[in-house]
Protein backbone atom coordinates (compact mmCIF):
# COMPACT_ATOMS: atom_id res chain seq x y z
CA UNK A 1 0.00 0.00 0.00
CA UNK A 2 1.21 3.40 -0.82
CA UNK A 3 1.43 6.35 1.34
CA UNK A 4 -1.50 8.39 0.27
CA UNK A 5 -3.29 10.81 1.88
CA UNK A 6 -6.75 11.14 1.07
CA UNK A 7 -8.56 14.45 2.12
CA UNK A 8 -12.14 15.42 1.36
CA UNK A 9 -13.40 18.55 3.00
CA UNK A 10 -11.18 21.74 1.47
CA UNK A 11 -13.17 24.42 2.70
CA UNK A 12 -11.59 27.62 5.41
CA UNK A 13 -10.05 25.10 7.25
CA UNK A 14 -9.75 22.26 5.18
CA UNK A 15 -7.87 23.93 2.32
CA UNK A 16 -5.12 25.38 4.66
CA UNK A 17 -4.62 21.99 6.21
CA UNK A 18 -4.44 19.90 3.41
CA UNK A 19 -1.90 22.69 2.25
CA UNK A 20 0.68 21.95 5.04
CA UNK A 21 0.68 18.36 4.47
CA UNK A 22 1.17 18.84 0.95
CA UNK A 23 4.52 21.35 2.35
CA UNK A 24 5.65 18.44 4.26
CA UNK A 25 5.93 16.06 1.51
CA UNK A 26 3.06 13.81 1.83
CA UNK A 27 1.05 12.61 -1.29
CA UNK A 28 -2.48 13.78 -0.65
CA UNK A 29 -5.48 13.89 -3.32
CA UNK A 30 -8.43 16.32 -1.97
CA UNK A 31 -12.33 16.29 -2.95
CA UNK A 32 -15.06 19.32 -2.22
CA UNK A 33 -18.18 19.17 -3.22
CA UNK A 34 -17.73 23.16 -4.32
CA UNK A 35 -16.08 23.67 -7.59
CA UNK A 36 -14.96 27.04 -6.00
CA UNK A 37 -12.97 25.24 -3.40
CA UNK A 38 -11.62 22.71 -5.53
CA UNK A 39 -9.84 25.26 -7.76
CA UNK A 40 -8.40 26.92 -4.64
CA UNK A 41 -6.90 23.93 -3.93
CA UNK A 42 -5.53 23.22 -7.66
CA UNK A 43 -4.06 26.54 -7.79
CA UNK A 44 -1.99 25.63 -4.64
CA UNK A 45 -0.90 22.71 -6.80
CA UNK A 46 -2.98 20.56 -4.82
CA UNK A 47 -4.37 17.43 -6.63
CA UNK A 48 -7.65 17.00 -7.27
CA UNK A 49 -10.10 14.39 -7.06
CA UNK A 50 -13.50 14.22 -9.45
CA UNK A 51 -15.46 11.87 -6.96
CA UNK A 52 -15.11 10.43 -3.87
CA UNK A 53 -15.56 7.25 -5.87
CA UNK A 54 -11.99 8.05 -7.47
CA UNK A 55 -10.50 9.51 -4.77
CA UNK A 56 -11.19 6.10 -2.09
CA UNK A 57 -8.97 3.03 -3.29
CA UNK A 58 -6.92 0.43 -1.80
CA UNK A 59 -3.59 2.97 -2.09
CA UNK A 60 -5.26 5.16 0.43
CA UNK A 61 -3.48 4.96 4.17
CA UNK A 62 -5.11 7.82 5.62
CA UNK A 63 -8.75 9.12 5.17
CA UNK A 64 -9.08 13.03 6.56
CA UNK A 65 -12.74 14.77 6.67
CA UNK A 66 -13.00 18.67 7.85
CA UNK A 67 -16.71 18.80 7.13
CA UNK A 68 -19.65 21.01 8.30
CA UNK A 69 -21.73 18.56 10.24
CA UNK A 70 -22.42 15.15 11.76
CA UNK A 71 -24.81 14.91 8.95
CA UNK A 72 -22.33 15.21 6.19
CA UNK A 73 -19.57 13.13 8.30
CA UNK A 74 -22.20 10.27 8.35
CA UNK A 75 -23.35 10.39 4.82
CA UNK A 76 -19.10 10.50 3.65
CA UNK A 77 -18.28 7.61 5.82
CA UNK A 78 -22.02 5.64 6.14
CA UNK A 79 -23.88 6.61 3.45
CA UNK A 80 -24.80 4.70 0.37
CA UNK A 81 -21.12 4.81 -1.10
CA UNK A 82 -19.84 5.20 2.56
CA UNK A 83 -15.95 4.89 2.66
CA UNK A 84 -16.05 2.69 5.71
CA UNK A 85 -16.78 -0.17 2.90
CA UNK A 86 -14.00 0.58 0.41
CA UNK A 87 -10.91 1.55 1.94
CA UNK A 88 -8.55 -0.80 3.44
CA UNK A 89 -8.58 -2.34 6.89
CA UNK A 90 -5.29 -0.93 7.45
CA UNK A 91 -6.26 2.78 6.66
CA UNK A 92 -6.86 4.94 9.57
CA UNK A 93 -9.57 7.51 9.46
CA UNK A 94 -9.21 10.97 10.28
CA UNK A 95 -12.65 12.75 11.14
CA UNK A 96 -11.38 16.30 12.10
CA UNK A 97 -15.14 17.86 11.70
CA UNK A 98 -16.95 19.40 14.65
CA UNK A 99 -20.13 17.18 15.18
CA UNK A 100 -22.29 15.50 17.58
CA UNK A 101 -20.72 13.04 19.88
CA UNK A 102 -23.57 10.34 18.87
CA UNK A 103 -22.75 10.53 14.95
CA UNK A 104 -18.86 10.20 15.79
CA UNK A 105 -19.42 7.25 18.06
CA UNK A 106 -21.53 5.99 15.37
CA UNK A 107 -19.09 6.01 12.48
CA UNK A 108 -16.93 4.87 14.98
CA UNK A 109 -18.44 1.88 15.97
CA UNK A 110 -19.21 1.26 12.25
CA UNK A 111 -15.29 1.35 10.92
CA UNK A 112 -13.92 -0.86 14.22
CA UNK A 113 -16.89 -3.68 13.57
CA UNK A 114 -14.65 -4.05 9.69
CA UNK A 115 -11.82 -3.56 11.87
CA UNK A 116 -10.55 0.03 10.58
CA UNK A 117 -9.48 1.92 12.74
CA UNK A 118 -10.68 5.60 13.32
CA UNK A 119 -10.24 8.81 15.21
CA UNK A 120 -12.43 12.09 16.26
CA UNK A 121 -10.34 14.61 15.95
CA UNK A 122 -12.05 18.23 16.02
CA UNK A 123 -9.64 21.63 16.12
CA UNK A 124 -9.47 24.97 17.75
CA UNK A 125 -7.27 27.63 16.49
CA UNK A 126 -9.14 28.81 13.60
CA UNK A 127 -7.80 29.77 10.00
CA UNK A 128 -5.10 31.05 11.31
CA UNK A 129 -4.17 28.03 13.71
CA UNK A 130 -5.16 26.05 10.36
CA UNK A 131 -2.37 27.84 7.86
CA UNK A 132 0.56 28.08 10.67
CA UNK A 133 -0.12 24.55 11.40
CA UNK A 134 -0.42 25.87 15.56
CA UNK A 135 -4.04 23.57 15.73
CA UNK A 136 -5.34 22.46 19.02
CA UNK A 137 -6.33 18.78 18.23
CA UNK A 138 -8.87 16.69 20.15
CA UNK A 139 -8.44 13.27 19.62
CA UNK A 140 -11.11 10.70 20.59
CA UNK A 141 -10.51 7.09 19.70
CA UNK A 142 -8.14 3.87 20.90
CA UNK A 143 -4.28 4.49 22.46
CA UNK A 144 -3.32 2.71 19.30
CA UNK A 145 -5.23 4.57 16.87
CA UNK A 146 -3.72 7.79 18.71
CA UNK A 147 -0.09 6.67 18.12
CA UNK A 148 -1.18 5.97 14.66
CA UNK A 149 -2.48 9.11 13.85
CA UNK A 150 0.46 11.62 15.99
CA UNK A 151 2.99 11.65 13.08
CA UNK A 152 0.56 13.41 10.48
CA UNK A 153 -1.47 15.24 13.46
CA UNK A 154 1.61 16.78 14.49
CA UNK A 155 2.18 18.99 10.81
CA UNK A 156 -1.33 20.05 11.26
CA UNK A 157 -0.87 21.34 14.61
CA UNK A 158 0.97 22.22 17.92
CA UNK A 159 -0.99 20.66 20.45
CA UNK A 160 -2.41 17.03 20.30
CA UNK A 161 -3.96 15.69 23.25
CA UNK A 162 -6.05 12.14 24.00
CA UNK A 163 -8.85 13.12 25.49
CA UNK A 164 -10.34 9.29 25.76
CA UNK A 165 -12.36 7.09 23.67
CA UNK A 166 -14.14 7.76 20.11
CA UNK A 167 -16.15 10.65 20.43
CA UNK A 168 -14.35 12.00 23.19
CA UNK A 169 -12.84 14.89 20.92
CA UNK A 170 -16.01 16.43 20.07
CA UNK A 171 -16.39 16.48 23.59
CA UNK A 172 -14.21 18.63 24.54
CA UNK A 173 -14.03 20.31 21.45
CA UNK A 174 -18.21 21.07 22.50
CA UNK A 175 -17.25 22.36 25.62
CA UNK A 176 -14.33 24.74 24.27
CA UNK A 177 -16.09 26.41 21.67
CA UNK A 178 -19.25 26.96 24.34
CA UNK A 179 -16.74 29.14 26.18
CA UNK A 180 -15.27 30.68 22.85
CA UNK A 181 -19.14 31.67 21.63
CA UNK A 182 -19.82 33.26 25.22
CA UNK A 183 -16.34 34.76 25.72
CA UNK A 184 -17.02 36.83 21.76
CA UNK A 185 -19.72 38.33 23.25
CA UNK A 186 -18.01 39.07 26.45
CA UNK A 187 -15.42 40.83 24.15
CA UNK A 188 -17.56 42.86 21.90
CA UNK A 189 -19.34 44.04 24.87
CA UNK A 190 -16.55 45.37 26.46
CA UNK A 191 -15.02 46.86 23.64
CA UNK A 192 -18.48 48.39 22.51
CA UNK A 193 -18.99 49.68 25.87
CA UNK A 194 -15.02 51.40 26.34
CA UNK A 195 -16.81 53.21 22.55
CA UNK A 196 -19.86 54.46 23.80
CA UNK A 197 -17.62 55.51 26.76
CA UNK A 198 -15.50 57.76 24.71
CA UNK A 199 -12.30 55.24 25.36
CA UNK A 200 -9.62 54.46 22.65
CA UNK A 201 -10.71 51.04 21.91
CA UNK A 202 -6.77 50.22 20.69
CA UNK A 203 -5.78 51.34 24.68
CA UNK A 204 -8.81 49.78 25.79
CA UNK A 205 -8.16 46.37 23.92
CA UNK A 206 -3.88 46.82 25.08
CA UNK A 207 -5.27 47.12 28.66
CA UNK A 208 -7.45 43.73 28.12
CA UNK A 209 -4.65 42.03 26.81
CA UNK A 210 -2.51 42.33 29.68
CA UNK A 211 -5.18 42.19 32.36
CA UNK A 212 -7.42 39.77 33.97
CA UNK A 213 -10.08 40.31 31.33
CA UNK A 214 -8.01 38.57 28.58
CA UNK A 215 -9.41 36.05 26.39
CA UNK A 216 -8.97 34.61 22.80
CA UNK A 217 -11.23 36.57 21.53
CA UNK A 218 -9.18 39.43 23.04
CA UNK A 219 -5.75 38.25 22.51
CA UNK A 220 -6.00 36.72 18.71
CA UNK A 221 -8.96 37.65 17.13
CA UNK A 222 -10.84 40.64 18.74
CA UNK A 223 -14.51 41.73 17.02
CA UNK A 224 -13.40 44.73 16.10
CA UNK A 225 -11.41 46.19 13.31
CA UNK A 226 -7.96 48.31 13.28
CA UNK A 227 -6.81 46.05 16.73
CA UNK A 228 -4.88 42.49 15.18
CA UNK A 229 -3.91 42.52 11.19
CA UNK A 230 -5.13 39.21 10.06
CA UNK A 231 -8.03 38.95 11.76
CA UNK A 232 -11.73 38.69 9.81
CA UNK A 233 -13.32 42.24 11.85
CA UNK A 234 -10.32 43.45 9.58
CA UNK A 235 -11.50 41.77 6.44
CA UNK A 236 -15.05 42.87 6.15
CA UNK A 237 -15.94 40.00 8.69
CA UNK A 238 -15.38 37.62 5.83
CA UNK A 239 -15.10 33.96 7.66
CA UNK A 240 -12.65 32.59 9.38
CA UNK A 241 -15.11 30.79 11.39
CA UNK A 242 -18.85 31.37 10.51
CA UNK A 243 -21.56 32.58 12.89
CA UNK A 244 -23.34 29.77 11.53
CA UNK A 245 -20.70 27.48 12.43
CA UNK A 246 -20.50 28.81 15.89
CA UNK A 247 -24.20 28.52 15.97
CA UNK A 248 -24.09 24.73 15.18
CA UNK A 249 -21.51 24.10 18.09
CA UNK A 250 -23.58 26.56 20.52
CA UNK A 251 -26.71 24.05 19.84
CA UNK A 252 -24.51 21.12 20.46
CA UNK A 253 -23.11 22.07 23.44
CA UNK A 254 -26.78 22.73 24.76
CA UNK A 255 -28.10 19.61 23.56
CA UNK A 256 -24.67 17.62 25.19
CA UNK A 257 -25.86 19.85 28.42
CA UNK A 258 -29.56 18.67 28.33
CA UNK A 259 -28.49 15.08 28.03
CA UNK A 260 -26.50 14.81 31.15
CA UNK A 261 -28.67 17.59 33.48
CA UNK A 262 -25.95 20.42 33.41
CA UNK A 263 -26.84 23.99 33.98
CA UNK A 264 -25.08 26.02 31.22
CA UNK A 265 -27.26 29.40 31.40
CA UNK A 266 -24.62 31.48 29.68
CA UNK A 267 -24.10 28.87 27.04
CA UNK A 268 -27.45 29.40 26.54
CA UNK A 269 -28.11 32.60 25.83
CA UNK A 270 -25.09 32.34 23.58
CA UNK A 271 -26.97 30.30 21.12
CA UNK A 272 -29.87 32.43 21.75
CA UNK A 273 -27.82 35.67 20.50
CA UNK A 274 -26.36 33.67 17.66
CA UNK A 275 -29.71 31.87 16.53
CA UNK A 276 -31.17 35.15 15.97
CA UNK A 277 -28.22 36.35 14.38
CA UNK A 278 -28.04 33.94 11.76
CA UNK A 279 -31.79 33.86 11.15
CA UNK A 280 -31.47 37.19 10.34
CA UNK A 281 -28.77 36.08 7.47
CA UNK A 282 -25.95 36.60 9.19
CA UNK A 283 -24.95 32.74 8.90
CA UNK A 284 -22.05 33.24 6.58
CA UNK A 285 -20.53 36.33 8.22
CA UNK A 286 -17.72 35.52 10.57
CA UNK A 287 -18.84 34.69 14.06
CA UNK A 288 -17.06 38.29 15.46
CA UNK A 289 -20.08 40.09 13.42
CA UNK A 290 -22.03 38.96 16.44
CA UNK A 291 -20.62 42.56 17.81
CA UNK A 292 -22.97 44.38 15.72
CA UNK A 293 -25.67 43.11 17.42
CA UNK A 294 -23.84 43.79 20.72
CA UNK A 295 -23.02 47.30 19.85
CA UNK A 296 -26.44 48.59 17.92
CA UNK A 297 -26.25 51.93 16.34
CA UNK A 298 -22.83 52.64 17.83
CA UNK A 299 -21.14 49.85 15.61
CA UNK A 300 -20.44 51.11 12.41
CA UNK A 301 -17.71 49.19 10.86
CA UNK A 302 -17.30 47.09 7.03
CA UNK A 303 -19.25 44.61 6.55
CA UNK A 304 -19.80 41.95 3.83
P1 LIG B 1 -16.38 25.20 5.42
O1 LIG B 1 -17.83 25.24 5.18
O2 LIG B 1 -15.52 26.33 4.98
O3 LIG B 1 -15.76 23.86 4.79
C1 LIG B 1 -16.42 22.63 4.74
C2 LIG B 1 -16.25 22.07 3.34
O4 LIG B 1 -16.86 20.77 3.27
C3 LIG B 1 -16.92 22.94 2.27
O5 LIG B 1 -15.95 23.36 1.33
C4 LIG B 1 -17.98 22.02 1.68
O6 LIG B 1 -18.18 22.23 0.28
C5 LIG B 1 -17.38 20.65 1.97
N1 LIG B 1 -18.37 19.57 1.93
C6 LIG B 1 -19.62 19.54 2.45
N2 LIG B 1 -20.19 18.34 2.18
C7 LIG B 1 -19.29 17.62 1.47
C8 LIG B 1 -19.31 16.32 0.90
N3 LIG B 1 -20.38 15.51 0.98
N4 LIG B 1 -18.20 15.91 0.23
C9 LIG B 1 -17.11 16.72 0.13
N5 LIG B 1 -17.04 17.96 0.64
C10 LIG B 1 -18.12 18.40 1.30
O7 LIG B 1 -16.20 24.93 6.97
P2 LIG B 1 -14.88 25.15 7.86
O8 LIG B 1 -14.91 26.48 8.46
O9 LIG B 1 -13.69 24.68 7.09
O10 LIG B 1 -15.22 24.11 9.05
C11 LIG B 1 -15.13 22.71 8.88
C12 LIG B 1 -15.30 22.05 10.24
O11 LIG B 1 -14.28 22.51 11.12
C13 LIG B 1 -16.64 22.39 10.92
O12 LIG B 1 -17.12 21.26 11.59
C14 LIG B 1 -16.26 23.51 11.88
O13 LIG B 1 -17.14 23.57 12.99
C15 LIG B 1 -14.86 23.11 12.26
N6 LIG B 1 -13.97 24.21 12.67
C16 LIG B 1 -13.90 25.37 11.96
C17 LIG B 1 -13.04 26.38 12.37
C18 LIG B 1 -12.93 27.69 11.62
O14 LIG B 1 -12.30 28.64 12.16
N7 LIG B 1 -13.44 27.81 10.42
C19 LIG B 1 -12.23 26.21 13.49
C20 LIG B 1 -12.29 25.01 14.17
C21 LIG B 1 -13.16 24.01 13.75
Amino acid sequence: MSDVIAFIGVGNMGNPMAENLLKSGKKITVFDVSKEMMEKAKKKGLNISESIEALINKEVSIVITMLPEGKHSKKIYLGENGIINKVSKHCLLIDCSTIDIETSKEIGKAADDQNIMMIDAPVSGGVMGAQKATLNIMVGGSKEAFDKALPVLKILGKNIYHAGEIGSGNGAKICNNMALGIAMIAASESLMLAKRLNIDIKKVHEIMKNASGNSWPISVYPPLPGLIDGTPSNNNYRPGFSAGMMNKDLKLAYECAKSVNAETPLGKMALEIYDQFCKEGNDTKDFSAISKVIGGDAWDYPID
